[in-house]
């Protein structure tokens, strides 16, 4: 009889999820509590304007290629390969455009910022070979079960230990390597790509570097919701179930076998179950009689953010698809966001703005803002006075910068910030990404993607291992289907 697999959530960690496992011949059913799916890359529009709502950064293109080929190897995913990564602008005024590539990275850093062409050149070559040599050991495999460890790549692996600087934090290793305090804050900037801090998280994150400076990022034609939207449509057509609108209220399990999930509509049947929700939210909300994993779920969270979509009545030939207005003082900003849970009073602006390459998203000569500002996760702070002033201090400084008054610009508006983000997709008080990796240990202090204790349940999306991004979500589902493959061996082909 065919196995039934029910999943919670419809991130892109639970569609990924939905293929792999139809892949393996498995029945699909996909809940999603909102009336939309995609989790948080989902678009909207408002006014003339489209904007992407969540995630803006892609990297690893060929992953989201290879998720659609697993149904139908005709599939292609077309997307710009950007060649800038990203336009810095610094409050002493210089703007820096870095491109891609080691070679014209190392250059640029030069040339801007009086750096070691041959030193940048090392460190970046470093970070490619310790991002081919990690990657099969910490992204592709499950570090919780011994067989996926003992494989070859692990011994590749261990032998260049000592190159990932593990008694060291980002910082301290961007500090050793570069001289100039503007090249390290934008090696730093890193940490912020799961959530972390570069004053904590190890120097290992500065792997980050590879798809940042030496890949690129890219842009799928049609914006970033074409992720989520091509792997929905699919699933569909090749037999999984969608049901919107349907919150699941408790995993239902006996014996420590599962047997389905309750939504408001009933008990539904299933052989195995992926949740997609928040780690800590599965654990409290639908299954409050297991006892947790504390030392995994008492980790410090990842950063929240808070976002502002503008619709912008005119161009900004300074502008590219990736902005950063950085902060002075890099390390109080991450102090607020971490110690006190404040914003900075001069915080790092980040702008993306997709119509720059995808024309559409706005009308001509205009174009679609999207401002964010990493933040603390939400515990309690008066949120409604704090996002007034913030974004007083985004348009004075951005007007500063920019040498136009910016709030004359704004014709249409929406913000997002922690408490929705808590509230739209059950992210943990408004954290991204689950656990920060802001600690030494804590690639190794992520949930595994499946149950030690209830058999037939596992984990996908960015709150459980490898981590956060869209990448590592995928990643986490190739996980799932292997494990399920190796817990129910009649289903291997
Ligand atoms: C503002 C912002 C910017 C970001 N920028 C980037 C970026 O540039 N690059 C990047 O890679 N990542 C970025 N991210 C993170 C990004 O969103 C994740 O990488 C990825 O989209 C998360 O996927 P996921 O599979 O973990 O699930 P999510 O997208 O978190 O989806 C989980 C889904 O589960 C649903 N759900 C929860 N509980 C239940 C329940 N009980 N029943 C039914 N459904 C439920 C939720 O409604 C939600 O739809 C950003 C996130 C935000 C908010």
């Amino acid at each position: 009889m065919q196995m039934k697999v029910g999943i919670i959530g419809s991130g892109i960690g639970a569609l990924a999820s939905a293929i792999e496992l139809r892949k393996l011949g498995l029945s699909v059913t996909v809940f999603e509590a909102n009336d939309i799916i995609g989790g948080k890359i989902v678009e909207q529009r408002i006014g003339d304007y489209r904007f992407d709502m969540g995630p803006s950064v892609f990297t690893e293109p060929h992953l989201v290629q290879e998720l659609l080929q697993a149904l139908d190897p005709q599939q292609t995913f077309p997307y710009h390969q950007l060649d800038e990564s990203c336009r810095y602008f610094f409050n002493d005024g210089q703007q820096v455009n870095l491109p891609v590539h080691k070679d014209e990275v190392a250059q640029t850093l030069q040339t801007e910022f009086g750096e070691d062409k041959a030193a940048a050149l090392h460190f970046l070559s470093q970070m490619e070979a310790n991002y081919k040599a990690i990657y099969p050991v910490f992204i592709q495999i499950s570090l919780h079960r011994l067989k996926h460890l003992l494989a070859r790549p692990l011994l590749k692996a261990l032998a260049r230990l000592f190159q990932y600087g593990l008694h060291q934090t980002m910082h301290q290793q961007n500090r050793q390597i570069f001289k100039n305090s503007k090249t390290i804050q934008i090696v730093d900037r890193l940490a912020t790509y799961n959530g972390s801090s570069p004053y904590l998280a190890p120097a290992m994150l500065n792997i980050i570097s590879q798809l940042e400076f030496n890949e690129g990022p890219a842009m799928p034609v049609g914006g970033m919701v074409q992720i989520t939207r091509r792997t929905q449509q699919l699933a569909a057509q090749f037999g999984v179930d969608f049901h919107t609108n349907e919150r699941v209220l408790e995993i239902l399990h006996q014996n420590n076998i599962i047997k389905g999930l309750r939504t408001a509509k009933g008990n539904y049947e299933f052989d195995l179950v992926v949740s997609n929700m928040d780690i800590h939210y599965t654990y409290e909300q639908l299954m409050p009689t297991i006892k947790a994993p504390r030392h995994l779920l008492s980790q410090e969270k990842s950063s929240s953010a808070v976002v502002f979509y503008w619709g912008m009545n005119r161009s900004f030939e300074q502008l590219g698809v990736h902005n950063i207005f950085f902060a002075s003082d890099y390390q109080a900003e991450f102090k607020a966001i971490f110690d006190t849970k404040t914003l900075h009073p001069d915080p790092t602006i980040y702008i993306h703005i997709s119509s720059k390459v995808e024309h559409s998203d706005a009308p001509d000569g205009k174009e679609n803002w999207f401002v964010m500002v990493n933040a603390p996760i939400n515990v309690g702070q008066d949120w409604d006075n704090e996002i007034q002033l913030l974004r007083k201090r985004i348009l004075a400084k951005l007007t500063k910068q920019l040498q136009v008054e910016i709030e004359d610009c704004i014709e249409c508006e929406q913000i997002n910030e922690p408490r929705l983000i808590d509230a739209r997709y059950s992210g943990k008080q408004g954290s991204i990404y689950g656990n920060a990796s802001n600690n030494a240990f804590s690639a190794f202090l992520r949930h595994p993607n499946f149950s030690k204790k209830i058999k037939g349940l596992y984990f996908a999306g960015v709150t459980v291992h490898p981590g956060g991004g869209i990448p590592l979500a995928i990643n986490s589902a190739k996980i799932v289907a292997r494990c399920v493959q190796e817990d129910y061996p009649s289903l291997r082909k």
